[in-house]
């Protein structure tokens, strides 16, 4: 179950990575979207190419802002050399050529891949906690979300929406506004999903390299520390995505 101390630095962390940076830019959008329209008579229009190019990959950068900006970069440590050979052990399987950093961030498990260079974050209660083989198994994982990267994707055109919306609103500011707050909720929730998406693929590649059944039992362990409810709804839905019957992952959570 979750403890309050990790659900403080994820309440913490999400805004700080998420839910902070896409309000900003929302309203900055909107506003140039308000002041800079070519749709509507009288305003400036050359905005709009300015706008083309400055909202390319904006919204992911500035997510890695906000991870730049949280706790988590602020608390790399040295791992001692017990630490160290764990790590060694759980890479060597596979040389992703990846740079892992050992986070000391409390209780709080914590394993994750991105940030400027591709780099693996794990929190040294998650290192201490986790066995080699697991360890092994959710490196596979986060290997897996660094090999996709992030580059920019169709959906990211969708700031530009401020621009329609603008025009759409432009005697009725209260209702452009309200669209914006819309506009930045719907974009958390298009967010939410992706990454669920990206999970879940992340889960069936490991699943290939580790065995279904060695990564099942591997993922069950980390987030068994997320679950917010007696009925592991969490892990039931990963499991059941990598594939295993009802009867299976009852098992699997038995262990
Ligand atoms: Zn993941």
């Amino acid at each position: 179950m979750m403890s309050p101390e990790t659900r403080r630095f994820y309440t913490a962390y999400r805004l700080q990575t998420s839910v902070i940076p896409v309000y900003l830019l929302t309203a900055l959008f909107f506003m140039l979207g308000w002041y800079f329209n070519p749709f509507i008579p009288g305003r400036a229009g050359t905005f709009l190419i300015d706008g083309v190019v400055l909202f390319v990959g904006i919204s992911r950068l500035a997510s890695l802002a906000g991870f730049l900006l949280s706790q988590v970069p602020r608390s790399i440590v040295e791992p001692d050399l017990q630490q160290a050979q764990k790590l060694a052990a759980a890479l060597e399987p596979f040389d992703e050529g990846a740079i892992v950093s050992l986070v000391e961030i409390g209780k709080v498990p914590f394993l994750a891949a991105g940030g400027l260079t591709p780099t693996i974050w794990i929190s040294s209660h998650s290192l201490a906690r986790l066995g080699a083989e697991d360890l092994s198994c959710l490196m596979r994982h986060e290997g897996e979300h660094l090999r996709k990267g992030c580059s920019l994707a169709w959906w990211d055109f969708l700031w530009l929406l401020a621009w329609p919306l603008a025009w759409l609103f432009s005697s009725h500011a209260p209702m452009y506004a309200a669209s914006a707050v819309m506009f930045a909720w719907a974009w958390l929730r298009l967010q939410g999903w992706l990454r669920w998406r990206d999970e879940l693929r992340a889960d069936r590649a490991a699943a290939d390299a580790c065995g279904r059944d060695n990564y099942a039992r591997a993922m069950v362990r980390h987030l068994a520390e997320f679950e917010t409810v007696p009925s592991s709804p969490l892990r039931r839905s990963r499991l059941a995505a990598l594939g295993l019957s009802p009867a299976e992952i009852d098992g699997v959570l038995q262990d």
